[in-house]
Order: structure tokens, then C-alpha cells, then sequence
């Protein structure tokens, strides 16, 4: 199913027709009503005029992370304070939080693009979704809300945590849709297991995981143990929340709503625009956000845009699932390293729970990696040397994969921090 057949299967010509128009209004927009970007255009020498198809837009200036924290709070807000009917802030993973305004158009918005997402993974109207996404500040929780609300969906708004009551709702009430974060859907496969729980006699039949990087074989674990489909949600504060991207049930890349988030890959150090198929930053241009429109917004997130048709029927320019963020990237002994990359080779050694933390130290001059990985109980109960053949296995992998050397701590079950929304993959001991 396609929730906005029209706009979801734009051709190209059409597309370009309207990125162009949409782009030619949001620059005189921000210019007439955002100090800051008055500020940088006038200082770049930018005629306004001359920005008139989507191809104009490598004319404009980023914006980062850092200019919205220098304008904080309300400082890149477009509309009067009158208008603004939310606020929303990031989860802070990284530093100051940054703010989100919406206008009810921006509400809108934000319920048909996420009508949209929840429609790829087969979301409908007589569908009960549990959205088990942290409601408050945190734009996980409403975001899916104003889009099940939008499809008629029937939404429970049970919020992050108190996982207990999570298992217990999700068999009293039947939902056949979870919404929450990879990490937290573990937990609770975890939980009800515990509970005596069997998954193929509960309702759920699809969810929509996102708010951090997760790898395909952790999404393997994710739909065997709690037999779903799993599929991938991306999305940003900055840009609206959730409903910027999601898969659909090919899984073969997450369809980004090209006509609101205008996307773009840039090589993080230069700045260069780079052609599709080439990893690099991702940079979006919000075409339609009212309250805080972004010009080029440098998203930190590392990924590539995938070119080509989709079996869907979608025509939305699709791109491969985050690989991580520039800002968790680790650099050990000059090899780049993200923690899903450590995550895809862990989630296929036999004996292993997907539960893992990566710990950065410094020893002497030089960064030193080290990950403990939860065994399953059939492990446990090897001897010594099933468990010391099962870390040599680990170190080899991925030795031979990302050419780093690392030391492997198998862990008891359950003695890694277990988290209700994002987790905390990496520990990093060097800041300390
Ligand atoms: P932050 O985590 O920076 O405080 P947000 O709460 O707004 O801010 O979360 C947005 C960030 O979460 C994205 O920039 C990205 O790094 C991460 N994220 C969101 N969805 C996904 C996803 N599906 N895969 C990987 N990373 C994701
Ligand atoms: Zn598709």
C-alpha cells in the first residue's frame, strides 16, 4: 500500500517542477524572516533571483549543528511566536539539545509524511499500532502519533518503559504494530521471553524501528524473536521528527519523502556534492517546514542515496540504511569504525545475545578497542575452550573485515545495560 500515490510516484520531470518552485519560495522565505540566513546569504553574495530550479540549490550555503545551537532557542524560528502551536527538542545524544518549532501546517505535514511511513510497513486503518516511542520533548512518541491518527489507525500511547506492561498490553489488546526503537525491541523480546511469552501467538505483525543505527542482522534477530517485520524509520528533530524516511517491505533502501526533505550527500571534510552510489554526509533542505525551515542542513548521519527504480512503485529517491553519525564515528589507529559495522559481524557468530558495548580507551599514545558481547546460556555452558574459541572468532572477523585488532570480553546474560530508547553503544573511557 501507498499512502499518497500521487506525490509518493512523482516522475522526474514533475519533481524537478516542483523542488524547483518549492525552493525558490523557501529561500525568499528564510531570507524575509531568519536573521542568520539574511546574514549568510548576503555575506555569500547570493542573488535570490537567480535561485530558480533544484540544481540552483548548490548556490546556497550549509547549515550546521552549530548554528542551531548558536541561535538557541527560538532564534531560527520563521513565523511569529504566535503561531507556533509545538516545540520539540532532540533526545541530546549529543550535547545541547536543538529545537524544533511547528506551525499546525508543520503538524500537518509531519502526520502525512508519517501516514506514509507507517503505510510502508503495512500500517492501516484497522490496524492497533502500541508506540512504545518516548512521548514528550522527544519527537519519537507524537511523531507516529499524528500519523496513525492520520491513516485512523488506532494508536496506544504507551510511551517508552515499564516493559512489563508493554507485554502484558500487547496481548490484551492485540496491537499488530510496534513502534519503538531496535535496541528497546530486543528488550522486550527479552522480557516477554522471560514471561514465558510465544511471539507467534501475539498480534504483532510489522514495526517500525528508528532514532539510532541498527544493522541487518540485528534486524534478522528482531524479526525471528519477535516474528515481525522489521523495518527501518530515519528522522531528525531538525528536520521534523520521525517520517523524514522509511523503508518498505523489499528492504532494499528507505524512501526519504523527497518532495518535503530535499536530500543531498556531501564528503563531510570538503563539502563536495557527491553523485549517487558514494557514501558521504547526508544534507537535507526542508522544502516545506514552516516554523524552522533548513537551508543544506548537514545531518551528521553517514549513508548514500541509491539510485534507480524501486519494486514499491515508489518513485522517492531512496538511500541505504545510516551507517552511523560523523559525531560516533570512532578513528582507531587511523581505520574509520562505526559501531554498526561492529554490530553486523557480532549479530552472526553463534552463541552470542544482541547486547554488546564498544569501549574506546587510550593505552599509551595510541586508542585501543575493546567489546563485550552478551553469550547465550548454551554457550555459557561450554567449556573454557568453546568460549575462547568463540572470542578468537570475533577478534578474526573483524580483523578481517575492518583490518583492526580488538580485545573480546564474553559476558552472563543480561549484564549489559539494557535501554528503554536510544542505546549506548559506545563507551568512550578516553574522556574521562
Ligand atoms: P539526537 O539523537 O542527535 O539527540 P534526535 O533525537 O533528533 O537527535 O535523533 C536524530 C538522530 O538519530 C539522527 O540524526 C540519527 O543520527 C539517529 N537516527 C534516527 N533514525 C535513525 C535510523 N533509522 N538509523 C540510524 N540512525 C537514526
Ligand atoms: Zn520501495
Amino acid at each position: 500500500m501507498i499512502w499518497n500515490r500521487e506525490r509518493e510516484t512523482l516522475t522526474d520531470r514533475k519533481k524537478k517542477i516542483i523542488h524547483g518552485e518549492l525552493l525558490k519560495n523557501l529561500v525568499k522565505r528564510v531570507y524575509d524572516s531568519i536573521p542568520f540566513y539574511k546574514e549568510k546569504i548576503d555575506a555569500a553574495r547570493i542573488n535570490l533571483d537567480g535561485i530558480t530550479s533544484i540544481t540552483d540549490i548548490a548556490k546556497l550555503p550549509f547549515t550546521t549543528k552549530e548554528n542551531l545551537i548558536d541561535n538557541y532557542p527560538f532564534g531560527m524560528f520563521a513565523v511569529p511566536m504566535s503561531t507556533i502551536v509545538e516545540i520539540h527538542t532532540s533526545s541530546g545524544t549529543t550535547g545541547k539539545p536543538v529545537i524544533g518549532g511547528y506551525t499546525s501546517g508543520d503538524i500537518d505535514m509531519w502526520g502525512e509524511v508519517m501516514a506514509r511511513c507507517l503505510t510502508a510497513s503495512g500500517t492501516a486503518e484497522n490496524d492497533i499500532i502500541q508506540n512504545a516511542y518516548g512521548y514528550g520533548l522527544f519527537t519519537g512518541g507524537l511523531g507516529v502519533h499524528y500519523g496513525a491518527r492520520r491513516i485512523g489507525a488506532n494508536v496506544i500511547p504507551i510511551s517508552g518503559g515499564n516493559t512489563k506492561r508493554q507485554i502484558m498490553i500487547m496481548q490484551d489488546f492485540k496491537s499488530t504494530i510496534i513502534t519503538c526503537t531496535p535496541s528497546y525491541s530486543l528488550y522486550l523480546a527479552e522480557v516477554g521471553g522471560e514471561l514465558g511469552v510465544d511471539f507467534k501467538k501475539v498480534s504483532l505483525k510489522a514495526g517500525n524501528f528508528g532514532a539510532e543505527p541498527w544493522s541487518d542482522n540485528m534486524r534478522k534477530e528482531i524479526e525471528t524473536r519477535l516474528n515481525l517485520m522489521a523495518l527501518d524509520i530515519y528522522g531528525l528533530t531538525e528536520i521534523i521528527g520521525p517520517g523524514v524516511a522509511n523503508e518498505c517491505r523489499y528492504k532494499n533502501g528507505v524512501h526519504i519523502c523527497d518532495d518535503h526533505f530535499y536530500p543531498e550527500i556531501i564528503n563531510p571534510e570538503t563539502g563536495e556534492v557527491l553523485p549517487p552510489g558514494e557514501v558521504g554526509e547526508l544534507v537535507i533542505t526542508t522544502l516545506t517546514r514552516e516554523a524552522t525551515p533548513l537551508l543544506r542542513y548537514r545531518t551528521r548521519d553517514i549513508t548514500a542515496l541509491i539510485p534507480g527504480e524501486c519494486k514499491c512503485g515508489r518513485t522517492s529517491v531512496r538511500m541505504k540504511r545510516i551507517m552511523g553519525r560523523t559525531d560516533d564515528m570512532l578513528i582507531i589507529r587511523g581505520v574509520n569504525v562505526f559501531p554498526s559495522q561492529i554490530e553486523e559481524i557480532l549479530f552472526h557468530i553463534e552463541g552470542l545475545e544482541p547486547h554488546y558495548q564498544i569501549i574506546v580507551d587510550r593505552v599509551g599514545n595510541l586508542d585501543e578497542l575493546s567489546i563485550q558481547v552478551e553469550m547465550n546460556e548454551r554457550l555459557i555452558s561450554d567449556s573454557i575452550k568453546g568460549l575462547e574459541a568463540t572470542e578468537n572468532k570475533i577478534v578474526a572477523e573483524i580483523e578481517s573485515v575492518l583490518g583492526i585488532k580488538v580485545g573480546v570480553k564474553l559476558v552472563e546474560p543480561k549484564t549489559i545495560v539494557r535501554s528503554e530508547g536510544k542505546a549506548k553503544r559506545v563507551i568512550d573511557k578516553r574522556q574521562i
